[in-house]
Parts: C-alpha cells; structure tokens; sequence
C-alpha cells in the first residue's frame, strides 16, 4: 500500500494527450524521483524471483526503461521486444489490432533458452493487445511465460479480460 502510494503519487495525468479526449499517464516524474525509481525497480526485481523469472522481456519503449534495470539488479537477462524493423537480425513478428489499425511486434528468437520462464514488464496495461502479442511471440520462440507485470493498470479499458486467455494461469501483476 505505501509503494502503492508513492508510485501513484510520481504519475502525472496529460489530458488530450496523444489525442482530444484520452488522458494520458506520464511517469517522467517517477523516472525523475530516485526514492520511487528505485522502489520499483526493487519491486519488479523481487516479482523476478517470486515467479521464478529466468529472463525479463521489456516492451518498446518505456518498458525498456523499468525492465533493464530490474533484471540487472535481478541478476538475469534483459530481452527486448521491439516494433517491427527495429532489430538487426532474423525475428520472429507477431501483429495485433489497435484501436485503430494494426501493429507489428518483433523479437529476436534465439534471446531465449527453450524452456526459459520468462516475465514480461510494460509501464502501462491499456488494452492489453501489446502484452498479449508478446506473449504469442514469447511461446513461439519455444520459452515460458511467467507473468506480466506493468506499473500501472488502466482497469476501465479492461485489458486483464483480454490477456487472461494468453496468460493461461500466469499472473498478471499491477504494481
Ligand atoms: P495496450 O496495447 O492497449 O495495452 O497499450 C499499451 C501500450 O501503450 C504500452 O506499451 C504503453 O506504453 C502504451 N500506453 C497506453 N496508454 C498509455 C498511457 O496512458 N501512458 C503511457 N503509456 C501508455
């Protein structure tokens, strides 16, 4: 409850932001705050250890920023799923809808070890259809999926609904 609190009071409402209408949630200020910063990064570190996380996946871009230095301080490997055209070699892509149109998620297949339990961290759970992609993505390059983990679940959008399928029984946590 207190790092609850704390993380909470670090994200800034944009309204009309990236269009009229959606209020966007901003976490420079956290990134900002070495006490909040550091507070999640050892909270992501210790949901590494509690499911049994051989390697971390962070999702382009502002996971990138929470996953590197959770699975550094985890002592495991960072993994990047990146937007299409993004990374040098051979990948696997997984597309999925949006709001409007589709995208297109890519990672590089040989990142994992078959069999690797792998948990996946984002900054925001919106819809739920980039989570849900790379768990596709994480399956077909023959590893494990341990959990999903974000800072901040957006609950009316309700992406939990959509990802509970691909989870198949792994966690979903909201920090
Ligand atoms: P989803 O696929 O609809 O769940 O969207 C999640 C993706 O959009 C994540 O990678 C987030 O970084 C981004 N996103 C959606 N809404 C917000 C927001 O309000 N603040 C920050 N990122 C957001």
């Amino acid at each position: 409850p207190d790092l609850r609190d704390l993380l909470l009071s670090r994200i800034r409402d944009v309204p009309d932001y990236p269009r009229p209408g959606v209020v966007f949630k901003d976490i420079t200020p956290l990134l900002a705050d070495p006490a909040a910063f550091g507070a999640l990064i050892d909270a992501l570190a210790a949901l590494c250890a509690r499911h049994g996380a051989d390697k971390i996946v962070g999702l382009e871009a502002r996971g990138f920023i929470l996953a590197a230095p959770a699975a550094a301080k985890a002592e495991i490997g960072f993994v990047p799923i990146r937007k299409a055209g993004k990374l040098p070699g051979a990948t696997l892509s997984q597309a999925y809808e949006l709001e409007y149109g589709t995208a297109e998620i890519e990672v590089h297949p040989e990142a994992f070890a078959p069999g690797d339990r792998v948990l996946v961290i984002d900054d925001v759970l919106a819809t739920g259809g980039t989570a849900e992609a790379s768990l596709s993505l994480i399956r077909r390059a023959g590893a494990e999926v341990a959990g999903v983990a974000v800072l901040l679940e957006l609950a009316f959008l309700d992406g939990r609904s959509r990802l509970t399928p691909a989870l198949a029984g792994a966690p979903l946590e909201a920090l």
